[in-house]
């Protein structure tokens, strides 16, 4: 029997980040229900661009404002929701630098955001895939 084929989905974010001295900080966030630390990102909506739904994403799961310093690439996995659906997800991330705003508290979305330099950040990762957009963005900082 053919399988049904997977629903696509889309998200956009990336790291966002600021100078701390030599280095740079960037920031993680935790998601209780999925039990992980990720990079800030969300679904585009109908009508937004990838870019302006990273900058919103960004500020709705972090509290802070950052603005579009380049194009970082795009992870593709897949994965299972509850009813058994599988999904290929789509995120388009940025390299993205903080322009304001502070870290925020808990929200729906995120448990915990940490503004943490690129070597502790990347500890907390969970991802292979966020890791990797990780270097890439380290490699772009210089
Ligand atoms: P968003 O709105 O931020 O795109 P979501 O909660 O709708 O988020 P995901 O973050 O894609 O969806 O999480 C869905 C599933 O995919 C979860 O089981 C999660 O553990 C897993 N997941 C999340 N990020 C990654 C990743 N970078 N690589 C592999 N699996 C991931």
């Amino acid at each position: 029997m053919k399988r049904p084929p997977a629903t696509s989905e889309y998200s956009a974010g990336g790291v966002v980040y600021r100078r701390n001295g030599a280095d740079y900080d960037i920031a993680v966030v935790q998601r209780a229900r999925h039990n992980d630390w990720s990079l800030p990102k969300g679904h585009i909506e109908a009508g937004e661009s990838r870019e302006q739904a990273a900058i919103r994403e960004v500020q709705e799961e972090t509290g802070l404002d950052a603005r579009i310093v380049s194009s970082l690439g795009e992870v593709v996995y897949f994965y299972r929701r509850p009813g058994g659906d599988l999904i290929r997800k789509v995120v388009y991330h940025y390299l993205m630098e903080i322009t304001g705003g502070e870290p925020g508290g808990p929200n729906w979305e995120v448990s915990e955001v940490r503004l943490l330099p690129i070597t502790d950040a990347l500890t907390l990762l969970s991802y292979e895939n966020d890791h990797m957009i990780v270097e890439k963005a380290k490699g772009m900082l210089g």
